[in-house]
Order: structure tokens, then C-alpha cells, then sequence
């Protein structure tokens, strides 16, 4: 089975099998599974087959290998890639190839991983359900009839689905985060900086973050390794040596440790009773682990979701305005005679171009940002903003100082059904209510599998850390997962 990279890579240095033959079992489950899962955008047997046999001759001729050496990664369609499309799951980039490789992508191919394919998503990275894809939705591996969270939708069902180990998503208000939960996978959105935006297409700028997919936390830190550190096309990137992850992962001793618990969210109405008690129950297992257990209260946490609803559609709607088929993406060819004749032949085809390249969520997302930055409002929305953005900074840096990290839940609720909140943008955005805090702050943040409610759906729970404590996250991730089997609990179409 295709859920640990780490077997992957023993079952090769063993010689029990060949980077191309687990290639080739990979893309045979991509292929099994897409009719009713949907995860991927793009899938190129070929390339990916060519890569696995590159590595096997290398092998073959004692040539170093990389981390990842033979090891299937899919990647999340909003990442460049120059050999596949990069369609950021829209009609507007439906024929996109870019010249070149995002750096995360750049980097997962010198560490000799075989990439299988592009993950869909919703549409530009908005959304919490992979609904608003311009390529269909993708279903939660674990209840096809659920959405598999989003916008990494497709990047934690391909994980869940078991045909590929491990999977880059990004973050920009939790979406790592929730959809590794709803899918009952452990995924890692990095400090703001950590990892290169370069090659990234952006969303918001200031919030946006790649980051690793996987089942379980060891494999996470291989992924995340691999991706970080200093990029000097990224203006925003951090310049600090990278610890070794895989090395914070040896102990499972928690001594010594204080963990905030975040009570108040689980006391927030319409948090399920079964995400409360899976965040209960595991203050018992690092407690067992040796943890303090110390409530926490972030004062300003109320205003996370209107800030974060003000600051990522104000960064978008600047964002998107290179899409106007002129400079970018898709271009109107029928423009309509009076449209054309009242606007004027350019200004006509930059509106029907972006009538016809956006869905229905990136249009609210433009008006509701264009609007808040506009002449006479910026004051009352974007710069008010920006205000509750420090308190919310804030807040973290005074809890920091008294506990190393925070648990709490990852959403409200476990998967909700496909239909359910797509025609309810508020009902969507409110599945944002714990996550988008970390990226306002721009701290990390990690979503460990914490069991199954009464339907089977998987539970999770959520851990932030200081800013470039990636290490303190993967250690008390470790140390849970050496406790629990909550990681490797899979659903009953996993590999069918
Ligand atoms: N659900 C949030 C939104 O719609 C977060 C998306 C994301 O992290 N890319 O904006």
C-alpha cells in the first residue's frame, strides 16, 4: 500500500521493488480511484514513468539520491510546473503551461521525487469544500457523498485514497489544515516565510503558505525538509537555517512541555460534540505524555474570520487583476456587439474575459475586495483590518509566553455532505473559524488525525506553534501518534 513514503523508500534500498514499479502501482490507483474520488486535475503516466526510471538508474549506477528518491508526491494544481498545466482548478488558466517550476516543485524533483500529477482544488485556493472547481468536486475517500474540505481538497483525497504517500498543499486560512482533517490526514501549514511562494500562484499574498501532506507525521517532516528554506526570489522568505525535522522526532517525552488548550472554541455554538471530545481526550494522551495542560483565551479570536474576510479578498481582488486576457489567462473571442461598442473593443474583452474565465466565488471574492479597498472605505474595512491583525499577533505573542504550544480543534464540524454550504458563502467561510488565526499571525500550524465519529468520519485535533517552531509541532505530533492509531485508521475505498 501506497501510505508511507518512508516504506517506499526502504522497499527500494531493500530491492523488493523498483521506483518505476511503484510508480506505476501509484498511477494505477490514480486511475482506479478518479471516477469516484475526482483528486486529480492532471495525471501524466508517462512523465512520471520516466522519472521513476531516471532514479532507478541512478540506483543502479550507485549515484547519490535524493530524500525523496522514487517516492509518488502529488502536487496541488496552483503550483507551477513547466511540464504539466497549472490551472488553479479555473476555466481562466484551463490552458495554462508556465515556463517554469515553482521552487517547492524545483526542489521536490532535486530530492528525486517521482511527481504523478496535479491536484484539484477549489477554484484560485477559495473555498473549504473543492466545490468551486471549474474541474468538478472531489469526494472525501472516507463517504463519497462528503466534500473532502478544501481548497487542498484533491491534495488530501489522493493522500486518504491511498495512491500516493505524500502531497504538497497550501495554506492560506486553513486550507492544509481542514482538509487533512476531514480526510483523516496530518498536514503542516509552515511559519508565513518558511517555505518559497515563488512560483505559487498567488491568492493572498500575506497569508498564503505551501505546505506537506501525509499520513503521518514522520513523513510530514521528510516532506517539509525538503521544501524549506531561504529563497531570494521571494521577497517575503525567511533567512534562517533549517533544523533538521526528522531528528525533533525520536522522543515521545513531553516533559517539561506546556500545552494551551483554546476552551473557549470548543464552547462556540455549532461545534459538533464529537470534535469537542476528540480535542478533550487528547489533552489526556499528552498529559500521559508528560505535558501541563493550561487553558488559554485568545481575546481577539472573534474577530478572526471578518479580519481574515476583509484582508484575503482585498489581496485577491489586486491579485486577479492580471487576468484580464490580455496580459493573462482566458480570452473572450464573441465579444458581445453592444458591450463592445458601449465599452470599447479592450475594455470590453478584459470584462467578458473575466466574466467567462471566473466562477461564481472568485467574482464575490474581487467585488467584496475591491470594494473594501476602494476610495472612502479602505478606512472603515482594509485599514481596520490591518488594526485587528496586530491585536490577533498580539494575542498569540502573550499566549506564547506562557505555553509553548495551542490545541484546539481544526473545524467546527468533521466533513459536512457535498451541496450542503456551497450556495452559503457565510455557512462556508464559517468553516474557517479555528484556522485562519495561524496564518493572520503568520505562525505554524499542524492537523493530527484524532479518531472517528459515530458516522466513521475522521476527527481531528489542531496544534500551533510560535513562528519557525516547526519543530516544537512535529515533536508533540510524534509523540501523539506514538500514542494513538488515529494515523492509521484508513477509509474502506482506500486503494480499491
Ligand atoms: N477557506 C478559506 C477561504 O476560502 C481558506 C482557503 C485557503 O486556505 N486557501 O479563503
Amino acid at each position: 500500500m501506497l501510505d508511507s513514503a518512508q516504506e517506499v523508500l526502504r522497499l527500494q534500498s531493500r530491492g523488493d521493488a523498483t521506483a518505476v514499479e511503484i510508480a506505476r502501482a501509484a498511477i494505477d490507483m490514480i486511475e482506479a480511484t478518479q471516477g469516484s474520488i475526482n483528486a486529480f486535475t492532471h495525471v501524466d503516466r508517462e512523465l512520471a514513468l520516466s522519472t521513476a526510471e531516471t532514479v532507478d538508474q541512478k540506483r543502479r549506477n550507485g549515484e547519490p539520491l535524493g530524500p525523496l528518491a522514487g517516492v509518488p508526491v502529488a502536487v496541488k494544481d496552483v503550483l507551477c510546473t513547466r511540464d504539466m498545466p497549472t490551472t488553479c482548478s479555473s476555466n481562466m488558466l484551463r490552458n495554462f503551461r508556465p515556463p517554469y517550476d515553482a521552487t517547492v516543485v524545483e526542489k521536490i524533483r532535486q530530492a528525486d521525487a517521482v511527481i504523478v500529477g496535479k491536484t484539484n482544488m477549489d477554484e484560485f485556493a477559495m473555498g473549504a469544500s473543492t466545490e468551486t472547481s471549474a474541474f468538478g468536486n472531489t469526494r472525501n475517500p472516507w463517504d463519497v457523498s462528503r466534500t473532502p474540505g478544501g481548497s487542498s481538497g484533491g491534495a488530501t483525497a489522493c493522500v486518504a485514497a491511498g495512491t500516493v504517500p505524500l502531497s504538497l498543499g497550501t495554506d492560506t486560512g486553513g486550507s492544509i489544515r481542514q482538509p487533512s482533517g476531514f480526510c483523516g490526514v496530518t498536514g503542516l501549514k509552515p511559519t508565513y516565510g518558511r517555505v518559497s511562494r515563488y512560483g505559487l500562484v498567488a491568492f493572498a499574498s500575506s497569508l498564503d503558505q505551501v505546505g506537506p501532506i501525509g499520513w503521518s507525521v514522520q513523513d510530514v517532516a521528510l516532506l517539509l525538509q525538503c521544501i524549506s528554506g531561504y529563497e531570494p526570489r521571494d521577497s517575503t522568505s525567511l533567512n534562517h537555517e533549517v533544523p533538521d525535522y526528522q531528528a525533533a522526532l525520536q522522543s515521545s517525552d513531553l516533559r517539561g512541555m506546556k500545552i494551551g488548550i483554546l476552551r473557549e472554541a470548543l464552547d462556540i455554538d455549532g461545534v459538533d460534540a464529537a470534535v469537542r471530545q476528540a480535542v478533550l481526550a487528547s489533552t489526556e494522551v499528552f498529559r500521559d505524555a508528560g505535558a501541563e495542560i493550561i487553558d488559554i483565551n485568545l481575546p481577539h479570536s472573534k474577530y478572526w474570520v471578518p479580519t481574515y474576510y476583509v484582508i484575503a479578498p482585498s489581496e485577491a481582488s489586486s491579485n486577479l487583476s492580471r487576468y484580464d486576457g490580455a496580459h493573462y489567462g482566458h480570452r473572450a473571442t464573441q465579444l458581445a456587439p453592444e458591450k463592445s461598442e458601449s465599452l470599447g473593443p479592450l475594455v470590453a474583452t478584459y470584462c467578458q474575459s473575466r466574466a467567462e474565465g471566473f466562477g461564481a466565488e472568485v467574482k464575490r471574492r474581487i467585488m467584496v475586495g475591491t470594494y473594501a479597498l476602494s476610495e472612502g472605505y479602505a478606512d472603515q474595512y482594509y485599514n481596520q483590518a490591518l488594526k485587528a491583525r496586530r491585536l490577533i499577533k498580539g494575542d498569540y505573542d502573550a499566549a506564547f509566553s506562557q505555553v509553548d504550544l495551542l490545541l484546539g480543534p481544526v473545524s467546527p464540524t468533521p466533513a459536512f455532505p457535498l451541496g450542503e454550504k456551497v450556495d452559503d458563502p457565510v455557512q462556508m467561510y464559517l468553516c474557517d473559524l479555528f484556522t485562519v488565526g495561524a496564518n493572520l499571525a503568520g505562525i505554524p500550524a499542524i492537523s493530527l488525525p484524532a479518531g472517528k465519529d459515530e458516522a466513521g468520519l475522521p476527527l481531528a485535533i489542531q496544534l500551533q506553534a510560535p513562528a519557525l517552531e516547526e519543530t516544537r509541532l512535529l515533536f508533540a505530533g510524534a509523540a501523539y501518534q506514538a500514542m494513538t492509531d488515529f494515523h492509521k485508521l484508513r477509509p474502506d475505498t482506500f486503494a480499491s
